[in-house]
């Protein structure tokens, strides 16, 4: 993945995290907003535990990863330590009780039959769980999310639930404007405030389009390639 030395990788990350950080504030400072009110989750997905842990010496709170698997067998390398696990990757039914467990935030729930395992999960760790609705801005089912649409519903089942509603995820469509996307799904978002105000949190904005999605009012980037460089597989 990298054959760098670690001190040459920690600088090369320590680099990489204040030109991320430094495009955040310019991004908050030319809409007004607070970039203290955006949290910046490093997806560390197909980049090895040692990469995370000199993120962690780097002052890194929030990491995502988008397969449970890899998580689990990073977590028992010790990964994850004094870090948050974020989970933004489309779940598999039988391996949310795993995602519950083991994660801080999960960002992609977007259908009914995550909760009860994905709450399951979370009560076996003693934790409670904050969920996003994925939403789907494409309709294109293999991508995941929910269609619009069906966001309300799915929001009210989990105010009934165990899990904390946390707000709403989207990836923006491949062909599309970022910038429509994240206005269509900041709409949503409103929606979703109605079930619960404090379901405040839009998760939107990747290495491309982060200043789009925090004009668009993102208070959780989801940022990769920008911080670790180029991945070796896609997803
Ligand atoms: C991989 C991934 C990201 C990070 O994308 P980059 O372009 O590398 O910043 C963000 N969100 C999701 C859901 C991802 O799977």
């Amino acid at each position: 993945m990298n054959g760098l030395d670690p001190r040459q990788r920690r600088a090369t990350l320590a680099a990489a995290l204040e030109a991320t950080r430094a495009r955040i504030t310019a991004a908050a400072a030319a809409c007004g907003r607070d970039p203290n009110e955006i949290t910046l989750v490093v997806v560390t997905k197909t980049h090895p535990t040692a990469d995370i842990r000199l993120l962690a010496g780097l002052g890194v709170q929030d990491v995502g990863e988008n397969r449970v698997q890899e998580a689990v067998a990073k977590r028992e390398e010790g990964a994850f330590e004094g870090l948050r696990l974020h989970l933004i990757g489309q779940l598999q039914t039988n391996k949310a009780a795993l995602a519950g467990r083991y994660a801080a935030m999960v960002h992609s729930l977007d259908r009914p039959r995550l909760i009860a395992p994905l709450a399951k999960g979370a009560a076996a760790a003693g934790h409670t769980l904050t969920v996003l609705i994925q939403v789907s801005l494409d309709a294109d089912p293999t991508r995941g999310g929910a269609a619009p649409d069906a966001v309300v519903g799915l929001a009210e089942l989990v105010a009934d639930s165990p899990l904390r509603l946390g707000g709403v995820m989207a990836v923006p469509p491949v062909e599309a404007d970022p910038a429509a996307a994240f206005a269509e799904l900041a709409r949503i978002a409103q929606r979703v405030r109605q079930v619960d105000p404090a379901a405040s949190i839009i998760s939107a904005g990747m290495s491309g389009d982060l200043e789009q999605a925090v004009a668009a009012g993102a208070t959780h980037l989801r940022v990769g390639t920008a911080i670790l460089g180029s991945r070796t597989r896609v997803g």
